[in-house]
């Protein structure tokens, strides 16, 4: 550990130096803005000084009382370990998996998504540049039909994926039929619950930041408003208000907040949810134009069980209010989705968010704050949402082998 500290401390150097080439790389092949790119490269390198700091501990010999001489706890690495990943946040996905795991002592294989390949060969330059040796994170350019090979391969302890649900399902199969470890970060549907006391403007101006960042394609985004009925015509309005605020364009620009979808299919998918569910008696309250990839963000009202807008993860700019009369249907509405990602839960009531908390089916709940993943925090699902963590004590120890070792000399 002592070792790799340094190198890891140098990944984080490195990714600043080189954090305006990084962030255009992302730009280019997925339409994100350049000020979100930007805040990911940071975000990357924030993680790095965070394990750098604590991986040493997280990973301590731990001493164990029992009746041997001697009994305690270490954490060694497994080998080679194979990360599939998405496209939407084409630098943060991968570095969190790979600055814990490379510091556990594992050697990382990336699959990215085939949309960012560029940022696929970009992330194994950080890591050459910064000193590791040779091959021990390696970017393989091959297709998804590949995967299964790479993943049966002996060498190959265990996988992380993190995508949808078919790429999971298929992936966590392939490792089962080996007996290997795997760990799934999959979709969300998350709720953001407002409850009648709750500080509406800031509410608002959350939701609408966390549903539309990354123009609406982010897995722990707010996807489902449930608000409840005596504040939901204050909380509309206000949402109207930061929809409109948005500014959609190029996103080079430094003006533009929302820039394209990454591909003409995804824009396809939120245009179909959109119209099923207004074919299902929604109301389309904002947006509803198109211009290929540039989805003008939506806001569904009335939406409800049943709709393509409740029932799905929806990915992309499309924003829905979902009534409830008081805070048990709210939760029990929260709680109806095959999903079990993150939530949000906006009121005033410390007492009551708390006992709400619990009861939430969710990897994490945040109470009048922005749904995000943060290092120091685990990050993950329950549900279809995925099984397994990243981040913290949680993330590193999830590729390890946690040994037993008993000691009796008598
Ligand atoms: P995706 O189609 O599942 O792709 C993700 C990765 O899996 C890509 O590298 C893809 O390669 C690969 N892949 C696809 N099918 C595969 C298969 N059958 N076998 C092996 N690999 C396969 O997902 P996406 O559309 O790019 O990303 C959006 C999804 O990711 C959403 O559902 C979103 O919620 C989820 N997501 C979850 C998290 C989380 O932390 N929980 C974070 C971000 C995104 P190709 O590109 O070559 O097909």
């Amino acid at each position: 550990m002592a070792e790799r500290v340094p190198f890891l401390q140098k990944v984080g150097d490195t990714l600043l130096a080189n954090k305006q080439q990084y962030a255009e790389l992302m730009t280019a092949e997925m339409g994100k803005t350049l000020k979100e790119a930007i805040a990911e490269v940071e975000k990357c390198a924030l993680t790095c000084t965070f394990y750098a700091d604590h991986a040493s501990t997280f990973l301590a010999d731990e001493p164990v009382e029992s009746d041997a001489q001697k009994s305690y706890i270490v954490y060694q690495p497994l080998g080679p370990v194979l990360a599939v990943m998405p496209w939407n946040f084409p630098f943060w996905q991968v570095m969190r998996f790979a600055i814990p795991g490379l510091l556990a002592g594992n050697a990382g294989l990336l699959k990215h998504a085939s949309n960012v390949f560029g940022c696929a060969l970009a992330i194994e330059d950080v890591f050459r540049k910064s000193g590791l040796p040779e091959g021990l994170f390696q970017t393989l350019l091959i297709d998804s039909a590949a995967v299964e090979g790479v993943l049966k391969d002996q060498r190959v302890k265990a996988v992380t994926l993190t995508g949808s649900g078919h790429a999971g399902a298929s992936v966590a199969a392939i490792a089962g039929s080996r007996i290997k470890k795997s760990v799934l970060e999959l979709g969300g549907s998350d709720a953001l619950i407002v409850l009648a006391d709750a500080n509406l403007e800031k509410a608002a101006e959350v939701a609408v930041k966390s549903r539309m960042q990354n123009a609406g394609q982010s897995c722990i985004a707010a996807k489902r408003f449930i608000v409840e009925k005596t504040v939901k015509k204050q909380f509309t309005e206000r949402v109207i208000e930061h929809i409109r605020q948005i500014k959609q364009g190029d996103p080079m620009d430094d003006t533009t907040t929302m820039g394209p979808m990454a591909r003409m299919n995804l824009a396809d998918d939120i245009e179909r949810q959109c119209h099923e569910s207004v074919r299902k008696g929604a109301k389309l309250l904002v947006g509803g134009d198109r211009s290929g990839c540039n989805v003008q963000p939506m806001l569904l009202d009335q939406v409800k069980p049943g709709m393509a807008a409740f029932d799905e993860e929806t990915f992309g700019p499309l924003a829905v209010l979902i009534d409830a009369k008081d805070e048990g249907e709210a939760i029990r509405l929260a709680n109806q989705s095959d999903f079990g990602l993150g939530s949000a839960l906006w009121t005033a009531d410390a007492e009551k968010a708390e006992r709400l908390a619990r009861q939430i089916q969710a990897g994490s709940v945040f109470v009048n704050g922005l749904m995000r993943s943060d290092a120091r925090v685990p990050f993950g699902g329950i549900k279809t949402s995925g099984f397994g963590r990243e981040l913290s004590e949680a993330g590193i120890r999830e590729f390890v082998n946690i040994k037993t070792v008993w000691i009796d000399t008598n």
